[in-house]
């Protein structure tokens, strides 16, 4: 009888730290580990820190009764591009969290989400697909995260905050809180630089630096 085929795409930085969480997780449910690869288009070894690397091709080509994929690449753009070619042979998206992350109340959050460890998402939050938070990132409440957003580690997202479809937070980065009714808005595709300490807006597809924030490219 065929058996449900899991992989983690990309098999470089992102990816070798989601395996171990993609592990663990099929090991609390009692699925045999020889069921999940990485998949990479540009394969550098055919195995990598003891996990099977298989082309997409390959990935396809594997007999299984169903495939399911945990995007584990960091740039936005090419996630969405992987999400349509994954739609179009029918491989499932795959939500992948480390054991210790926390939720508290009605937090929502859409398919193929990357929770890494240390990961807190506090109350009464809605966030949209494909998002990756990061090492230690926390988002707190009353926030609204788009489609296709990454928090790089230690991201600091603070309450009443909207941040739009494909926005990067850079590592260690600090958004003030907003207010009930009057969020701090980060703009689509916008990019906050490591360590900025974002007090107010940033438009559309801006980048901002620096404490505090400024612009550094408009969008
Ligand atoms: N990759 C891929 N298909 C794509 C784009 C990227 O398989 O369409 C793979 C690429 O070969 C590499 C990984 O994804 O192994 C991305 O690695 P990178 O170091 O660029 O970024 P990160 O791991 O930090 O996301």
């Amino acid at each position: 009888m065929k058996q449900p085929l899991y992989a983690v795409y990309g098999a470089s930085g992102c990816g070798r730290g989601v395996m171990p969480l993609a592990r663990e997780q099929l090991r609390r449910v009692g699925i045999a580990i020889e069921r999940l690869v990485f998949v990479d288009d540009k394969p550098n070894s055919i195995v990598v820190n003891g996990q099977r690397v298989l082309t997409y091709r390959e990935f396809l080509d594997t007999p299984a009764s169903e495939r399911h994929v945990v995007l584990a690449i960091a740039n936005n753009l090419v996630r969405e591009r992987l999400v349509e070619r994954c739609a179009a042979d029918e491989v499932r998206p795959w939500s992948v969290s480390a054991g210790n992350v926390v939720t508290m109340d009605a937090v929502q959050i859409g398919e193929g989400a990357i929770l890494c460890p240390f990961v807190t998402l506090t109350s009464n939050i809605r966030i949209g697909h494909y998002f990756h938070a990061n090492l230690y990132s926390y988002v707190e409440h009353d926030c609204v995260i788009g489609d296709f957003v990454t928090f790089a580690p230690g991201v600091k997202c603070n309450g009443n905050i909207v941040i739009e479809d494909h926005a990067y937070i850079g590592t260690g980065a600090i958004l003030k809180q907003g207010k009930p009714g009057q969020p701090l808005v980060i703009g689509k595709g916008a990019v906050v630089g490591m360590g900025a300490v974002v007090i107010k807006d940033v438009p559309p597809g801006a980048t901002v630096v620096g404490n505090p924030a400024r612009l550094l490219l408009k969008g």
